[in-house]
C-alpha cells in the first residue's frame, strides 16, 4: 500500500495517518515531523529549515525531495508507506514520480478554511510521542498526553503564521488536486466529521479501489 494524505493544514493528516499506519503496517512518513526532528537536533538540514518553516513558508523543494528519496529507500518502506504532508509541490509530485513510486492512491481530506483555523490554533503536541491533540475537540486526558508526556503549542501554530499556511497551500499545494485527479489516484474524504468518522471513509474509498 502506497499512499499519499494530501489536505491543507489542520485537516487532520497527522491523526489520520497514526490510524492508517497501524491498520495497514505500513511507516508513516511525515516530512513536517522529520524537519522538526532536524531542527530540535540543529542539523545541516534543521538550520536551512528553520527560518522557513517559522515564516509559514515551503521549504525548498530540493531539500525536501532530497530527505523523502533517502527515507523511501530505507528497507521498511519496500512494501508500503504513507506521506503525509509530501508531494506539497507540484515539482515535488514530479520527482516523487521520476523516482518510480508507484502510489496506490492519494487521499485527500478537505475542511473549510474557518475549522481549519480552529483546529490548528487550538492543537497541542506531545513532546514524548509527536501525537497531535486539541483543546477543545480532543482533548488531552488530565492535561497531558496518553503516554504521559508534555504537551506544546507548535510555533508556527500561531495565528499570523497559521493564515500565511493556508495561503501557501492554496497557492502551491492545491494545484496537486486537480493533478492527481487526472491520474485517477484522487479520493475525497469529508474531514468535517469526527475522527473515528474519518477514518472510517478513508478504509471506505481504499477499499472502493481494489
Ligand atoms: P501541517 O501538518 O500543519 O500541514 P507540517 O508539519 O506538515 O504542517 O509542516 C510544517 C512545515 O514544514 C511547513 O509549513 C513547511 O515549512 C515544512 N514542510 C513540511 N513538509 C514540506 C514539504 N513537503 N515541502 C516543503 N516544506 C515542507
Ligand atoms: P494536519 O496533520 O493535517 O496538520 P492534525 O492531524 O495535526 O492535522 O490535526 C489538526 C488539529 O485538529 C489537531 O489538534 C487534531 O487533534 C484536530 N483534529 C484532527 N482531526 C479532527 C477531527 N476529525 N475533528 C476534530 N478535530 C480534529
Ligand atoms: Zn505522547
Amino acid at each position: 500500500m502506497r499512499l499519499v494524505l494530501l489536505g491543507p493544514p489542520g485537516a487532520g493528516k497527522g491523526t489520520q495517518a497514526e490510524l492508517i499506519k497501524e491498520h495497514f503496517s505500513i511507516p508513516h512518513i511525515s516530512t513536517g515531523d522529520m524537519l522538526r526532528e532536524a531542527r530540535k537536533n540543529q542539523t545541516e538540514l534543521g538550520r536551512k529549515a528553520e527560518k522557513y518553516m517559522e515564516a509559514g513558508q515551503l521549504v525548498p523543494d530540493s531539500v525536501v525531495i532530497g530527505i523523502v528519496k533517502e527515507r523511501l529507500s530505507a528497507p521498511d518502506c519496500n512494501k508500503g508507506f504513507l506521506l503525509d504532508g509530501f508531494p506539497r509541490t507540484v515539482k515535488q509530485a514530479v520527482a516523487l514520480e521520476e523516482s518510480g513510486v508507484v502510489l496506490d492512491g492519494v487521499i485527500n481530506i478537505q475542511v473549510p478554511r474557518q475549522l481549519l483555523i480552529e483546529r490548528l490554533s487550538g492543537r497541542r503536541i506531545c513532546r514524548q510521542c509527536g501525537k497531535a491533540w486539541h483543546v477543545e475537540f480532543n482533548p488531552p486526558p488530565e492535561g497531558i498526553c496518553d503516554c504521559g508526556g508534555e504537551l506544546y503549542q507548535r510555533s508556527d501554530d500561531s495565528s499570523e503564521t497559521v493564515s500565511q499556511r493556508l495561503d501557501v497551500y492554496l497557492e502551491q499545494t492545491s494545484p496537486l488536486v486537480q493533478w492527481y485527479e487526472e491520474k485517477g489516484l484522487l479520493q475525497a474524504i469529508d474531514g468535517n466529521q469526527s475522527i473515528d468518522e474519518v477514518f472510517a471513509a478513508i478504509l471506505a474509498a481504499l477499499e472502493a479501489r481494489r
